[in-house]
């Protein structure tokens, strides 16, 4: 990456950010208070915003770069075309710099928005230069993406597209609802404006507020505040953990609406191979976070060792349990499935299941209990 002081000066950035800014910040709150705007108006800005912001979280992060699940034509192109109206830049593009920031995650050299870099550079700061000089020609990162159609269309013809969908679509629904102005500034400029920081924070906040639950290995923090403005990218933790997953925020209570797009879309048939990181895997990830963080305040304590001593030895129990249970649910629904072919209700097969379902029920109680146990005794020494 180029110095700070020696990467030329990214005008056509600066002159985007800045001057849509200041539309937003200045003339979009006079407008509102010398002509006011309507309902309608404010709708499509949200509508707009949403579209925007789930083509990059859905398409450009999930589907594109880190190939969390596969998605027909029909949606490959309106996310393609969602993108270009997101204005940032093409997939390709995009992704190669995502892909880097993976690999080289905090490296202030090699990861494009490096977090250690501070909030602002790795906000905006990154693209108000051009840093990485003529890498950024260079896609062999993206080889996979390139045998993509639509990809490579959209990557060709983006500048028409972003024109296009960046002009046409406000100007269109402004002349439908009968005031171009109005309908331009709310969701021309001011769902841009939105859109782009919304989906900065992502590379800035979620790198900075929330905390650590699968790994310590990288900035990247949980936050179910951001979420809400990222369509559920703010479990960023563990979305660097588990890259693979097609889903950030795992719980069923986590708002993650990325998630339940791709999910309900595979209901129809348009996305498939959704991957998931193995539960066994989460929990393991989970309580080695928890060891490593205990473990590090006990080092200043003067009896450290014997504290560390019996931490290991209930995190040792603790990946038994885990392995325990999940090795027996596995088994659980391998014979369930087997039991739905062969249909034999009162068999030996049924005895089984019974008493595997019991055994379940007793080493979930017992996982349960120590993973209690075990965040306790973590939690007295951190
Ligand atoms: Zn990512
Ligand atoms: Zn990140």
């Amino acid at each position: 990456m180029i110095e700070s002081k020696d990467a030329p000066i990214s005008w056509l950035n600066i002159s985007v950010f800045l001057i849509t800014g200041l539309i937003a910040l200045i003339w979009i709150p006079i407008h509102a208070f010398t002509h006011g705007f309507t309902l309608l108006e404010v709708i499509a800005c949200v509508l707009c915003l949403g579209y925007c912001g789930m083509s990059i979280t859905v398409g450009y992060h999930r589907l594109w770069s880190h190939k969390t699940y596969q998605a027909n034509s029909f949606v490959r192109f309106i996310l393609a075309i969602g993108g270009a109206f997101a204005l940032q830049n093409s997939i390709l593009h995009w992704c190669s710099d995502h892909r880097n920031h993976h690999r080289y995650v905090d490296n202030n050299d090699k990861d494009p928005y490096s977090a250690k870099r501070g909030f602002w550079f790795s906000h905006i700061g990154w693209m108000l230069r051009q840093y990485q000089g003529e890498e950024y020609g260079d896609y062999k990162n993206v080889k996979d993406l390139q045998k993509d159609k639509i990809v490579m269309w959209q990557h060709k013809y983006y500048v028409p597209l972003a024109l296009l969908t960046n002009l046409g679509i406000p100007l269109l629904l402004g002349w439908l609802n009968g005031d171009i102005l109005s309908m331009f500034l709310m969701s021309g400029v001011l769902r841009l404006v939105l859109s782009h920081h919304f989906t900065f924070f992502i590379n800035s906040l979620a790198h900075i507020w929330g905390k650590s639950t699968f790994s310590s290995a990288h900035t990247a923090k949980d936050n179910h505040w951001l979420s809400l403005v990222t369509y559920g990218e703010g479990y960023h933790n563990f979305h660097h953990t588990f890259e693979y997953d097609y889903r950030n925020g795992i719980h069923w209570y986590d708002f993650d609406p990325s998630k339940w797009f791709i999910k309900t879309m595979s209901l129809i048939g348009f996305t498939w191979g959704l991957r998931k990181a193995p539960q066994e895997r989460i929990e393991q990830a989970k309580a080695k976070f928890k060891l490593e963080q205990a473990k590090d305040k006990l080092l200043a304590l003067p009896n450290a060792a014997a504290h560390i001593e019996k931490l290991e030895q209930e995190y040792e129990v603790l990946l038994k349990r885990i392995n325990a249970f999940y090795s027996t649910q596995k088994r659980f629904i391998d014979l369930k499935k087997k039991k739905l072919v062969k249909d034999v209700e009162k068999t030996e097969l049924y005895r089984q299941l019974q008493d595997m379902n019991q055994q379940l029920i007793e080493l979930k109680q017992k996982l349960k209990a120590q993973q209690n146990n075990f965040a306790r005794l973590s939690l007295q020494y951190s």
